[in-house]
């Protein structure tokens, strides 16, 4: 498979323009689109044992949830370690992919992948940052091809409503056109007015991946020229955003769940924001990497435990004052389920490419 076949495959999981960041770097850091895919390596950080992992394993795309290019960068010189993992990746032809606040807020990402990691029911999003938007796919296409297009543009992630794939409308009339001069018809000759028996094939397109769409439908479609229409809609659809907010099926004490989440996450240790251990706690807010600055939401929201990372000495004075209990299991160990789970989805979605989970345990601190 080539780059951008696989980044296509990553962006209907996570469509880059949900990054909740305005700063953010999602997509492809360094290398080529066209560059041929065998093998991936997944990891949250690029670090130089990373890409060490990624030249042995023969990987040729790295993809990383923290972008290993934030800021510009004003050289790219093999003294500096940046410049020098770029250098050395250029040459080995790795090339390197990010997917960083996008795969934060979209429901299979970080959240969804903590939540299993610590075998919680369903939630709901704790803060939306987006929401879901549509449009309608109207186009014209003679009777014998409408149902390949079909296919062709729900492959492409088009006619999804709910539980339902495929979901179109079809009216059959009939098309007319006269192919100019210049022009090479599938139907009918040049100066000639051709009436062509069509249908019209309606369906639903978020927005988020209509572009692709698009694309996928002038592919399958035989005409040199496509008349299609693009109509905005109102209709709601899923609402993205950072963490969850999730009902507990029975009440657990502070110390219980945080050793569940310890155990769980594998951690050597997780820090406790609370006084009292015997608290009950029946609904929690969890959210992977730093949730430093949803403890008030998560407070409003009902919860009286927020499971996170990075959480330091005033955030969590701030969460004790209001009430709210606050487990710091690490910005790594609440984020690294996702690399796994990541490979599940990847796995689902492409063939005759192996997905490897990076082995490197790039928590860049340790516990003594
Ligand atoms: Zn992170």
């Amino acid at each position: 498979m080539k780059v951008q076949e696989i980044i296509q495959k990553i962006e209907e999981i996570a469509p880059k323009d949900l990054a909740c960041l305005p700063e953010d770097n999602n997509g492809l850091l360094i290398g080529s689109y066209s560059a041929d895919v065998s093998k991936v390596l997944l990891a949250l950080d690029l670090t130089s044992d990373v890409l060490d992992e990624a030249i042995n394993l023969n990987c040729q795309l790295i993809i990383t949830h923290h972008p290993f290019i934030f800021k510009g960068l004003k050289n790219i010189r093999e003294d500096i370690e940046q410049g020098r993992l770029i250098i050395k990746g250029i040459k080995n032809n790795i090339n390197v992919y990010c997917a960083h606040t996008n795969l934060d807020v979209v429901d299979l990402g970080v959240t969804e992948a903590l939540r299993k990691k610590l075998e919680f029911p369903k939630g709901t999003v704790l803060q939306p940052t987006e929401k879901e938007v549509f449009s309608k796919l109207a186009v014209y296409v003679p009777k014998d091809n409408a149902y390949d297009l079909l296919l062709a543009i729900s492959k492409a992630g088009a006619g999804h409503i709910g539980a339902y794939s495929h979901c179109s409308f079809m009216t059959e009339g009939e098309g007319t056109f006269k192919p100019l001069e210049g022009a090479n018809p599938y139907i009918g000759k040049v100066g000639t007015i051709e009436k062509v028996q069509e249908i019209k094939l309606e369906t639903i397109v978020p927005n988020a991946i209509l572009s692709s769409v698009i694309k996928a439908m002038l592919k399958a479609h035989p005409y040199e020229e496509v008349a299609y229409d693009i109509i905005p809609l109102s209709n709601t659809g899923k609402v993205f955003g950072l963490g969850a907010v999730i009902q507990l099926e029975e009440q657990v004490k502070v110390k219980e769940l945080a050793q569940r989440v310890k155990e769980k996450l594998n951690c050597q240790q997780v820090k406790i924001f609370s006084r009292d251990l015997d608290k009950k706690i029946s609904k929690v807010a969890i959210c992977g990497g730093s949730g430093g600055s949803l403890i008030q939401t998560a407070k409003f929201a009902g919860c009286q435990c927020l499971i996170t990372g990075d959480i330091d000495y005033h955030k969590g004075q701030m969460a004790m004052d209001i009430g709210l209990t606050v487990i710091d299991a690490g910005h790594y160990h609440t984020e690294v389920p996702v690399l796994e789970y990541l490979k599940g989805l990847l796995n689902d979605r492409i063939e005759d490419v192996q997905v490897y989970v990076t082995k490197v345990n790039t928590c860049p601190y340790i516990f003594l």
